[in-house]
C-alpha cells in the first residue's frame, strides 16, 4: 500500500479507531473517497479500551471494506503490547524505539524486522524525538526536539530493513500550543537520504492541509492524523447536547453517538480527499 502511495504521490491516512463509531466512520469515508486506509490502535489508548476489544471489529471491517485497509499497531513501545497485536491478527506494527540511543534503536528494530517479515508483517520504525504537547498522548510534553538526522536515517533504513520510517521535521503529537512550523526543506533532505522507503508524518492533525500535501509530495506516504479529529467530534457532541438542552429535548446517548459517527465520517471524507490529492 505505502509503496504504491509513494510512487503515485498520494498520502494514506493512518487514523486511530478506539471505538466502533470511529471505525465505521473511517472505513466508510475511505470507501467513499476510494482510497486505501490504515486503522490503528495505539498503546496509549490501551488503558481506555484494550486492543483485544477492538481488534476483532477492526479486522472484520478491514476485510469487508471495498478498499485496501491495513490494521496497524501504533506506537508499540513494549514487546508485550506488540505481541498482543500480532496475536490479535494485526498485519503491521510500529515498533517505536525512538527514545533509545541510535545503536540500540537499530539493533532492536533490525531484530524485530527479521523476526516478523517471514510472517508477512510490515514494520514502521521511528528516528528522531517527537515531542508531545499533551501528556496523555504519547508520554512526552512540549518543547522543540532536534529533527531526524539524515545520515542516521539513511543508516537506519539500510541496516534495519524497515518498511516505513517515521521522521521528525517540526510536527508534534497532540494539540499544538503554537502554530506548527514544518520544515519541508529538512523533509526533502531526509527523503533524499533514505531512498525509496515510504516516510511517515506523525502529529499531522493541526498542521495546515497545504503543508501536509507538500509533505506528501516530498515523500510522506503515511499520514498519522487523530487528535484534532477527536477534539472536533467532542465539540460537535457538546454542541448537539447544548442545542437539545436549550429546546428541552433529552439527548439519548445512542442517538448522539450516531450523530457523532455521521459528522466524523463527513470530516474524514474531506480529510482523506485532501491526502489523496497530495500531488496537486
Ligand atoms: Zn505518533
Amino acid at each position: 500500500m505505502l509503496e504504491d502511495a509513494r510512487k503515485n504521490k498520494y498520502g494514506i491516512g493512518c487514523i486511530n479507531t478506539p471505538n466502533l463509531e470511529y471505525l465505521r466512520a473511517l472505513i466508510e469515508a475511505a470507501e467513499e473517497v476510494n482510497v486505501p486506509l490504515i486503522i490503528d490502535h495505539a498503546e496509549v489508548h490501551d488503558s481506555l479500551i484494550p486492543l483485544e476489544s477492538m481488534a476483532p471489529y477492526m479486522i472484520e471491517f478491514a476485510k469487508k471494506a471495498s478498499v485496501p485497509v491495513a490494521v496497524h499497531v501504533d506506537h508499540g513501545e513494549s514487546m508485550n503490547f506488540i505481541v498482543r497485536g500480532l496475536r490479535a491478527g494485526y498485519s503491521s506494527v510500529m515498533y517505536d524505539c525512538s527514545a533509545l540511543p541510535l545503536e540500540e534503536n537499530i539493533r532492536r528494530v533490525r531484530d524485530f524486522v527479521e523476526m516478523v517479515h517471514p510472517a508477512g508483517v510490515s514494520v514502521e520504525g521511528e528516528l528522531g524525538v517527537m515531542p508531545s504537547t499533551l501528556d496523555d498522548t504519547h508520554g512526552g510534553s512540549g518543547g522543540v526536539a532536534p529533527y531526524t538526522d539524515p545520515e542516521a536515517a539513511a543508516r537506519f533504513v539500510e541496516e534495519t530493513g524497515v518498511d516505513a520510517l517515521a521522521v521528525t521535521f517540526g510536527t508534534s503529537h497532540g494539540v499544538y500550543v503554537e502554530e506548527p512550523k514544518v520544515d519541508l526543506d529538512h523533509l526533502r533532505t531526509l527523503d533524499e537520504a533514505t531512498g525509496n522507503v515510504p516516510l511517515v508524518m506523525h502529529g499531522s492533525s493541526g498542521v495546515p492541509i497545504p503543508d501536509i500535501q507538500k509533505a506528501i509530495n516530498l515523500g510522506v506516504s503515511k499520514v498519522n492524523y487523530y487528535s484534532y479529529l477527536a477534539v472536533d467530534s467532542s465539540k460537535f457532541a457538546a454542541e448537539r447536547m447544548a442545542e437539545n438542552d436549550s429546546e428541552g429535548v433529552p439527548t439519548f446517548y445512542h442517538e448522539l453517538v450516531e450523530e457523532v459517527y455521521a459528522h466524523t465520517k463527513n470530516q474524514a471524507i474531506d480529510l482523506l480527499r485532501d491526502f489523496k490529492n497530495g500531488h496537486e
